[in-house]
């Protein structure tokens, strides 16, 4: 295992120079750095970054820094992150992680003195059917259990490598536990292509077109527009992107599709080229998902080496496309496509000022398409079957099926696959869900839906969504739901504008106010407020979407907040009569006057 030191020079400009020492690379680049060093960036391995890249300091410094898994101050040897969505704490995380921070004596969010282990926590890891959960040094560990959180303290204890630790420590599960057309699919790598390919680039655009195929990521744009528009953009070249920044707290079907189906998703990919005559292609991975990269790798070297990446694809002059995999580094604005495409290029991931779109303006300003993963597959079956049987499954306006990730109080969590239109209920049947109170659909930007809901159907024109499905049994509390969330959006906030940075602070704040018995009315009509300015002012959907669960849970749950209302009258968050006890014990005082005068309501007898 490297130790937490400077990279030789040598093996930097080796480093930079396999990334062509190019600006756009600045990403990878200290991403690979970080390893090389042992799991931090030093200081000084920036600067000659810098000078290879032609970059000022600020420019490396300011994309450093905004990753949350890159770091600018050493980690431990062990760098231990405990994934921490609503389903992660309904299963105890907290108290595994302290359990493993009391095992190694380190404190959460510290390195341990011997410089051997960091533990902290971490958004969503995407293993929400197997949470707990964790990764170290990237690799993830699910089902954690006391006697797992030992064994794990145990190996770090005696600093035995991760590649000695057993196999089956490391093992993440598919659990698809309904299928349908996409799932069921057992494609020959290049099928596709081959039904595609003789259709011609026109053709085949309106093929998809017939399909009324719209994207999975959650908003629902049709895709046949999408590569039309960017097949008429003007440039020398056009991108592809698959999006498999899957950030939503509670998706994980991309995972899955990663995993079990890479075939199916390239070949989209390549489907996408061919429809937009696109010559690169990227596979932007979160970098939760880092681990799926060696297996991504192979899948993209066997279908190179059997001519369905690279020049002349199945033999057709000028059908040249090969794509790379892009690593992210833990940043959930990277999931909109415009910061996606910033941190493509190297940048921090803030999102753009639209117009222009990626579409005709995207990476390095040539037409480019952002696809999701699950799109992407999708178009095998098009080809494959043609626009038209697609179209038949599914409801007029979402044709196909959807892929759910279903987590929470169920029997069965896991990914369910059904047709357009199925309704919440059904899905609470079969994945085992008894006596629920809510149901999360769409992560935590989605919508809380309460029992009398449940007979709506998932579908753009009721319930659009990416995939996320948290179920919430009648013992959970919705205020802490909602506040997981907010805390959420706080920390993944990317701070480029003031409504949304200041804004999602505010209402974190508020919640833990209510959450420590501060809470008076007026507090809710100030998250009221919140939710206006938010939804009014945001510059993305993150800022405009952050507010949802509280106002949802408000309005569906609202005993869980008036519950938490102690005070009649506004009441400071900050408890200073508290915060002087220490002085008072100090001077020996404990007359009244040494205590603040008493609230209006305390006062009264
Ligand atoms: Fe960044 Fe939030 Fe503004 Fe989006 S709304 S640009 S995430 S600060």
């Amino acid at each position: 295992m490297p130790t937490a030191a400077s990279p030789p020079s040598g093996a930097l400009e080796a480093l930079i120079q396999a990334h062509g020492a190019r600006p756009e690379a600045l990403l990878q680049i200290l991403i690979a750095t970080q390893d090389l060093a042992g799991g931090w960036l030093p200081p000084g391995a920036l600067e000659p970054i810098a000078q290879a890249l032609h970059l000022p300091l600020g420019r490396v410094m300011d994309c450093a820094s905004f990753y949350s898994f890159l770091h600018l101050r050493p980690m431990g040897r062990y760098r231990v992150l405990f994934s921490d969505n609503i389903t992660d704490r309904m299963l105890g995380n907290q108290a595994l992680l302290e359990a493993l921070c009391r095992k190694l004596w380190v404190e959460p969010g510290r390195l341990s003195e011997d410089g051997l282990v960091s533990v902290d926590y971490t958004s969503c890891t995407g293993l929400g059917d197997q949470g707990p959960a964790l990764l170290v040094n990237g690799r993830p560990i699910a089902r954690l259990t006391h006697q797992r959180i030992h064994e794990i303290a145990e190996r770090i204890r005696q600093q035995q490598p991760l590649d000695d630790w057993p196999a089956a420590l490391f093992e993440v599960e598919d659990s698809i536990r309904r299928s349908d057309t996409l799932l069921q699919l057992e494609m020959r790598p290049g099928a596709a292509l081959e039904a595609a390919l003789p259709q011609g680039r026109d053709g085949w655009r309106q093929e998809v077109d017939r399909s009324r195929l719209r994207g999975r990521g959650g908003a629902g744009f049709a895709t046949a527009v999408k590569w039309a528009t960017a097949a008429r953009s003007p440039g020398p070249a056009r991108v592809i992107v698959c999006n498999a920044d899957e950030g939503e707290p509670g998706t994980f079907k991309d995972r899955v599709l990663l995993s079990r189906c890479a075939h199916l998703v390239f070949e989209g990919m390549s489907l996408a080229a061919w429809a937009v005559g696109a010559q690169t292609g990227f596979l932007y991975l979160r970098g939760e998902y880092r681990y799926l990269r060696p297996h991504l790798e192979a899948v993209l070297a066997a279908r190179r080496a059997a001519g369905l990446l690279g020049r002349s694809i199945l033999g057709v002059r000028g059908f040249d496309f090969d794509i790379q995999i892009h690593l992210g580094a833990g940043a959930y604005v990277c999931g909109e496509e415009s910061a996606l495409i910033e941190s493509l290029e190297g940048k921090r991931g803030t999102p753009r000022i639209r117009p222009p779109f990626p579409v005709t303006h995207g990476y390095l300003g040539l037409p480019t398409v952002v696809n999701n993963v699950e799109t992407l597959a999708k178009t095998c079956l098009i080809a494959l079957h043609g626009g038209a049987a697609f179209a038949a499954t599914g409801t007029q306006s979402s044709t196909g099926t959807k892929l759910l990730s279903v987590s929470g109080d169920c029997a069965a969590p896991g990914i369910y696959e059904y047709p357009f239109g199925v309704r919440v209920e059904r899905v609470l049947e079969d994945c085992g869900a008894s006596d629920t109170q809510a149901v999360q659909v769409g992560g935590a930007s989605g919508t809380t839906l309460a029992a009398y809901e449940f007979g709506r159907r998932i579908a753009y024109e009721d319930l659009p969504t990416a995939g996320a499905f948290m179920v919430f049994d009648a013992s959970r509390d919705m205020f802490e739901v909602a506040r997981n969330f907010v805390h959420f959006f706080a920390h993944e906030s990317c701070g480029f504008c003031t409504p949304c940075r200041v804004g999602c602070a505010l209402l974190r704040q508020g919640m833990d106010k209510l959450a420590a018995g501060h809470g008076a009315p007026v507090d809710l009509v100030e998250m009221e407020w919140l939710n206006r300015l938010l939804r009014q002012a945001s510059h993305c959907g993150l800022g405009s979407s952050a507010p949802n669960p509280v106002m949802d849970t408000l309005q569906k749950f609202r005993p869980a907040y008036t519950q938490r209302l102690r005070h009649p009258h506004f009441e400071p968050a900050f408890d200073l009569d508290g915060a002087l006890a220490e002085a008072r014990q100090l001077t020996g005082r404990q007359d009244a006057a040494a205590h603040l005068p008493p609230s209006p309501e305390e006062a009264q007898p």
